[in-house]
């Protein structure tokens, strides 16, 4: 059973509500993207048109590595508690494989700024797909996760003998 958050009444875990037909929450599972492949593609492609200077693009891949350091230091193990750690020990895992995969991006592509190598820029963009799948699988991880965890809440719910409002 799930709770719905729109009438808070109990429903068969289904995509919408059977009583108030509103979506029911963590049903959908998130779309896959291609983010950080996207952006380092636009990057390079504004770097050889001479859209953007090398200093500003730098700037933004040493902003860029601060973020996924910063991320990375707060995906670490230690951050979670013993209970809650195996629960999410290995999305945060591949997550972290993720993020190490795009620092690696980002370093290659530091070193393209001065080859402007299309091999160089291949090799990169690949890293940067491995990246994205890695994160994608760490946050569909989280989904099934979220959904398991809301899917036994409304099952508690239900057997402690909830009533809804209707
Ligand atoms: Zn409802």
């Amino acid at each position: 059973m799930l709770l719905c958050y729109q009438c808070l009444n109990l429903s068969k875990p289904q995509d919408q509500c059977e009583h108030c037909g509103a979506d029911l929450p963590a049903r959908k599972a998130p779309p896959r993207v291609q983010t950080k492949t996207a952006l380092l593609n636009r990057w390079s492609l504004e770097y050889r048109t001479r859209d953007i200077e090398r200093l500003d693009l730098e700037a933004r891949l040493a902003e860029e590595e601060r973020t996924i350091r910063t991320i990375l230091g707060q995906a670490a193990d230690d951050q979670f508690d013993s209970d809650s750690l195996p629960m999410v020990e290995e999305e945060l895992r591949t997550g972290r494989q993720g993020l190490q995969a795009y620092l690696e991006a980002l370093a290659g592509f530091r070193i393209w700024l001065d080859t402007v190598d299309s091999g160089e820029l291949k090799r990169v963009l690949a890293l940067a797909a491995q990246a994205d799948s890695l994160m994608n699988d760490a946050v569909a991880m989280n989904f099934n996760n979220y959904r398991t965890y809301l899917e036994s809440m409304g099952e508690f719910l239900y057997q402690a003998g909830y009533q809804g409002p209707s």
